[in-house]
């Protein structure tokens, strides 16, 4: 098993990130999926050697599309990301597309690796109609996150907030991400980027190396967010893992295919700091996790 090893110090966010929340220009609560795709529509424009934009499918007139960032240098690591696969956590969603504008935009050398190295297959908004209209599920009333094969449960119930379709596969969004994986057969890990309520940033565990990820990350993050933010500093542990015991989840289909599924996920408002769903502190604390977690991966595992 990997043995990880965290940055010598923190990556800290740039305060200029803005948060999505209703104090700031953007309500991602009441956007839709053209608010990402114009983040990631400028850098494939601006990098047209570099970015590869695909429309993966349709919902609804709702698009589905990916992007493909090439390393600038040679490729140790192929990372897929998948984000907003639930329409109503949108903040991992705006936290991944500033990472990537941070990534190219900036000449951030903490980044080198990530930029010189890595190629990163991004669906940034793997649910658009759920975006579209705040709501979990897709257009179909189906949890997409419960309608992967192998370990499917079919619920006879679909109103249940975690119905999960009739058949596993049966989605339209569900089809692209295993169309996604069949693309990146020797990727490091899979990342499944989610969003929590108002808990601490954590990693679902299936018995991979994320617990080993998830204790080597979140006590050097707990210390830091401990200086960063006063109102913290009496919490022991700002960031936990825990087993996942849902059927039919994306994650168990990544690992069906030998792969390394990291469920990832960042709160909808911080705990003890936040006052609003997605406001700045809590994505700048996303983006930490989400950064930091990426160079620990990095400098870890084996390269190509
Ligand atoms: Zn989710």
């Amino acid at each position: 098993m990997a043995m990880f090893v965290f940055p010598e110090t923190p990556w800290c966010a740039p305060r200029s990130i803005p948060g999505g929340s209703c104090d700031d220009a953007v309500v991602l609560t009441e956007a839709s999926e053209q608010v990402i795709y114009d983040i990631y529509d400028a850098l494939a424009e601006a990098f047209p050697d570099q970015i590869k934009k695909q429309v993966m499918g349709e919902v609804m007139s709702h698009k589905i599309n990916r992007y493909t960032i090439m390393p600038r240098k040679a490729l140790w690591h192929r990372i897929p990301v998948v984000t907003l696969l639930h329409g109503r956590e949108a903040g991992c969603a705006w936290t991944a597309a500033h990472f990537f504008r941070l990534l190219l935009l900036e000449d951030d050398p903490r980044l080198d690796i990530l930029r010189n190295h890595v190629c990163f297959d991004v669906i940034p908004v793997a649910n658009p109609w759920g975006f579209a209209h705040d709501l979990r599920k897709n257009a179909n009333g189906i949890d997409l996150n419960r309608n992967f094969a192998p370990d499917f449960v079919y619920d006879r119930d679909p109103e249940s907030s975690e119905y999960g379709g009739p058949f596993p596969g049966s989605e339209t969004e569900t089809q692209v991400l295993m169309q996604l994986l069949e693309e990146n057969k020797d990727a490091t890990v899979v990342l499944d980027y989610h969003n929590v309520g108002n808990r601490y940033p954590l990693f679902y565990t299936y018995g991979g190396p994320e617990v080993q990820l998830a204790e080597t990350v979140f006590p050097a993050l707990t210390k830091k967010w401990q200086q960063d933010y006063p109102q913290l500093r009496d919490v022991p542990a700002l960031g936990l893992h825990k087993p996942n015991g849902h059927e039919g989840m994306f994650a168990d289909y990544i690992i069906s295919k030998g792969l390394w599924a990291l469920t990832m996920e960042t709160p909808m408002t911080m705990p003890g700091l936040s006052q609003t769903k997605f406001d700045t502190p809590t994505i700048h604390i996303s983006l930490e996790v989400l950064v930091n977690t990426l160079l620990t991966i990095t400098a870890s595992m084996p390269k190509k």
